[in-house]
């Protein structure tokens, strides 16, 4: 029958929703004139919103330390051979102030759920990076809580917060998560987060494992409702001591297909070429910005903990990936033709 992909890229662009079929055959097709035409529309939206500007966020991981124990991930509380750490506040200022020379006026603080950062230090974190860089923005990446805590660091300063829902598929949800985590919780935080005037990240892994064409098809379904500001997706890559050891990562070419995809479908969402994405190719943060994203996110953690906030594999931390490693980055940026802007690169509104 033949399902001919421009078309579908031209609907997608126009507002139009995909079929189950033709998100298969985005994803699996491998009429690669078609492919082109979806990233060129994709990335030809995002310069069309965002000009060829890419934003930079300043990541820094602050505890490896968690409760939670998600299957696929290096910092389970199962997992006894994760090295822990926590930093102290002086350090995240310190990394901040570091960051804030090099250029940066994003930071995320991302952590696992760990209650040593109960709400009253985390605010005072936030508070304290908000006295000392008016200028910048705060992105909290800490994990489920209740409405009430979000508020308080919501009043305390942050501004933005990143939760990928991770699947949007309940029976999928499970096999990721232990029966603990619910799906309706961590929607429920997404909602309350946008309610209470975050911008906020939602995002998937791409290819983790028991994904289906449907499971994908929630997703964009999911993100299409909840219009997110931010979207974060990555190949998900095995951890060795992890139950999903021996599973595929994800690709390459799916995950810059989907981020085409997501940046038709929520044009004007901030869609970082993640980490991820640089691990599994040399050149896949340059191809994720071609296919539509444009955010990086630079680790600003310090040097010597990097090593053990160890999500998967071979996770990259230094060289261009590195904060310190900026002027790197910004000429890989320059040599396709895209800028690193000095910038908070908030979500823009119509
Ligand atoms: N505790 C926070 C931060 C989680 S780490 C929270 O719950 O939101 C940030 C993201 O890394 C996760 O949302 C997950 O999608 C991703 N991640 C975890 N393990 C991974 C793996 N093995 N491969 C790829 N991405 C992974």
């Amino acid at each position: 029958m033949g399902l001919k992909l421009e078309n579908i890229v031209d609907r997608l662009e126009a507002g139009g929703g995909l079929q189950r079929d033709e998100l298969a055959a985005l994803l699996f097709d491998d009429d690669l004139e078609g492919i082109t035409y979806l990233k060129r529309r994709a990335r030809h939206v995002t310069d069309r919103i965002y000009g060829t500007d890419i934003y930079i966020r300043g990541l820094i991981e602050f505890t490896s330390y968690c409760k939670n124990n998600c299957l696929y991930c290096g910092i389970r509380c199962a997992n006894k051979k994760a090295q822990r750490y926590r930093l102290t506040k002086e350090q995240i200022m310190e990394c901040c102030k570091q960051g804030y020379a090099l250029g940066f006026r994003t930071f995320v603080l991302q952590g696992g759920e760990d209650a040593y950062f109960d709400e009253k230090t985390v605010c005072g974190i936030v508070h304290d990076i908000k006295a000392a860089f008016p200028d910048c923005a705060i992105t909290l990446s800490i994990g489920e809580k209740s409405r009430a805590q979000y508020q308080a660091y919501f009043d305390a300063g942050a501004d933005r917060y990143l939760l990928r829902h991770e699947t949007a598929n309940e029976t999928h949800y499970g096999k990721l998560h232990p029966k603990e985590m619910r799906l309706e919780n961590r929607k429920r935080c997404l909602v309350d987060l946008k309610e209470i005037g975050y911008q906020v990240g939602a995002g998937f892994m791409v290819g983790s494992p028991f994904q289906t064409v449907e499971t994908i098809y929630e997703d964009l379904q999911f993100l299409k409702e909840l219009k997110p500001h931010m979207v974060g997706i990555g190949p998900f890559i095995p951890h060795k001591d992890t139950p999903f050891a021996g599973e595929h990562a994800g690709t390459l070419e799916m995950t810059l297909r989907l981020l085409s995809i997501i940046r038709l479908q929520n044009p004007r969402v901030l869609l970082p070429a993640t980490t991820a994405l640089g691990t599994i190719h040399p050149m896949g943060r340059e191809l994720g910005i071609a296919a539509g994203a444009n955010v990086v996110m630079p680790n600003l953690s310090p040097a010597t903990m990097r090593e053990k906030y160890r999500l998967y594999d071979n996770k990259l931390c230094t060289g261009d990936e590195a904060a310190q490693g900026l002027s790197g980055l910004a000429k890989r940026m320059r040599d396709i033709g895209y800028q690193v802007v000095v910038d908070r690169g908030d979500y823009r509104r119509e």
